[in-house]
């Protein structure tokens, strides 16, 4: 039987920081994670910085757009049919969650977590040698009709009035910030906040070495069952019949937490939200800051590995195979707006997004087992907010207070009649 203080159950970017923050606070810490090495959702993203992004991925009016993007094979959006019958859940929480009520909510909420990014991640940054990492040059937002954007406008109104900073560029505006977009592009907004990272991979892995380097061990293994004892303590089942006690574990395994969740009588709704995307190592354009390309719903990040362009959100559970026509779908979107794109060596990836259906993420205690502690949920934000979760997570495990109320966050919003921890 293993022993370690705490044990955070997953090895992507949110376990990663999770272990950072609690080791500087001199608590021991394990990470298990069946591959700590291999690819993960952490490692192929499109190494945004969001702070931007507080609006939830279910809105007022989303409903009547959803069955033109699934008539679209390889539209933004898609619902592998063998998959649609196990999503309906979800699915009613995902519509649920998008009244202007519940947006306005829900945007609030992920403003407050966004707002202090900066705050969890430079400090983090700094201390593992990974601040060159990090590139602040904003983003652009980009349209190819200004009355795309005017529908847009009050999405944006939105977010100005929680501090986001968003300037509207008309095109010659947009092409002189990013001389690589063609003509297709006929307006934009420059959102100063956001950021990228050069590799989101060689971040992850800088942060793996750092904590090996500092005396937290990573093991490989699957957690399979974890298991509260009387005396207060946790055992965490492994594959291969192995037990891992500690005093706290932290469920931080991305899109496959739910069943571990599930397990210690939590409830969530927790789905795997698939993105693809390429990234060209010789793409032949050049630009400086991450481009969003608002209609068709992708994105471009010039990383250093090359241009990474991606999106799409396809619903097929975790086990279903990747379709890499989303890939190359969303290279020939992009050859529209980036005259000369070359697509030659292009290396197509796929990953699990951990969406959950209010689009906030879980962080805070078991409903029913305060002894472990979840953070996972993060959707299309999960590198944004990696730290910013490691942190909370910390200040619970030491007895701080957060300086962030938890409520919107906690596993209780998805719970009947369960009793509720913060
Ligand atoms: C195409 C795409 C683009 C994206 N772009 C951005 C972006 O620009 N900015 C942003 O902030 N976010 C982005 N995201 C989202 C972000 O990548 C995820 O939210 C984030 O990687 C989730 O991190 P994680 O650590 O929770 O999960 P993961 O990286 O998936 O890691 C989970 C880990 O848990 C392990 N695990 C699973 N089950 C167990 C178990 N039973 N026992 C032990 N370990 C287990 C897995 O092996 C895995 O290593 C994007 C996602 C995709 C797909």
């Amino acid at each position: 039987m293993g022993q370690g203080a705490i044990a955070v159950i997953g090895a992507g970017i949110v376990g990663l920081a999770t272990a950072y923050h609690l080791h500087i606070d001199g608590q021991r810490v394990t990470v298990i994670d069946p591959s700590p090495e291999g690819d993960k959702t952490s490692y192929g993203n499109a190494g945004g910085i969001a702070v931007t992004e507080v609006v939830p991925a279910s809105v007022p009016g989303l409903i009547w757009k959803i069955p033109g993007w699934l008539f679209d094979p390889l539209g933004p959006l898609a619902v592998r049919p063998a998959y649609a019958p196990r999503l309906i859940p979800w699915l009613h929480a995902f519509l649920k969650a998008g009244t202007t009520t519940e947006v306005a909510r829900i945007t609030t909420a992920l403003a407050v977590l966004n707002r202090r990014v900066y705050d969890d991640l430079l400090p983090m940054l700094a201390a593992t040698g990974l601040a060159g990492e990090l590139h602040r040059r904003g983003a652009l937002t980009v349209y190819e009709s200004e009355e795309a954007y005017r529908r847009d406008r009050a999405e944006w109104s939105l977010k100005r009035s929680h501090g986001i900073q968003a300037d509207y560029l008309n095109g010659a505006e947009v092409r002189a910030l990013e001389p690589a977009l063609g003509p297709a592009v006929a307006c934009g907004v420059f959102t100063p906040q956001w950021s990228h990272v050069s590799d989101p991979r060689r971040l992850a892995e800088g942060l793996r070495q750092w904590l090996l380097a500092n005396g937290v061990t990573v093991r490989t293994g699957r957690v399979v069952d974890i298991e509260p004892q009387v005396s207060g303590s946790v055992d965490l089942r492994l594959e291969g019949n192995e037990t891992f006690r500690c005093a706290n574990a932290v469920v931080a395994a991305g899109a496959w937490s739910g069943s571990l969740v599930r397990q210690l009588g939590d409830r969530v709704q927790l789905e795997s939200e698939r993105g693809y995307n390429t990234t060209l190592p010789d793409s032949g354009v050049n630009l400086s800051r991450e481009v969003i390309f608002a209609e068709r719903k992708f994105v471009a990040t010039p990383l250093a590995p090359g241009l990474r362009i991606g999106g799409a959100a396809e619903f097929g559970g975790l086990d279903a195979t990747a379709n890499y026509k989303r890939s190359d779908a969303l290279v020939r979107l992009a050859a529209m707006y980036l005259p000369g794109l070359n697509a030659q060596g292009g290396v197509r990836w796929a990953g699990h997004r951990p969406a959950t259906s209010d689009s906030l993420p879980v962080i805070g205690r078991s409903a029913r087992h305060p002894e472990v502690l979840y953070a996972f949920g993060h959707g299309h934000l999960g590198l944004t907010l990696a730290a910013t979760t490691g942190r909370i997570v910390a200040d619970l495990l030491a007895g701080r207070s957060p300086s962030t109320d938890l409520t919107p966050y906690s596993i209780a919003r998805f719970q009947k009649n369960t009793p509720r921890h913060a």
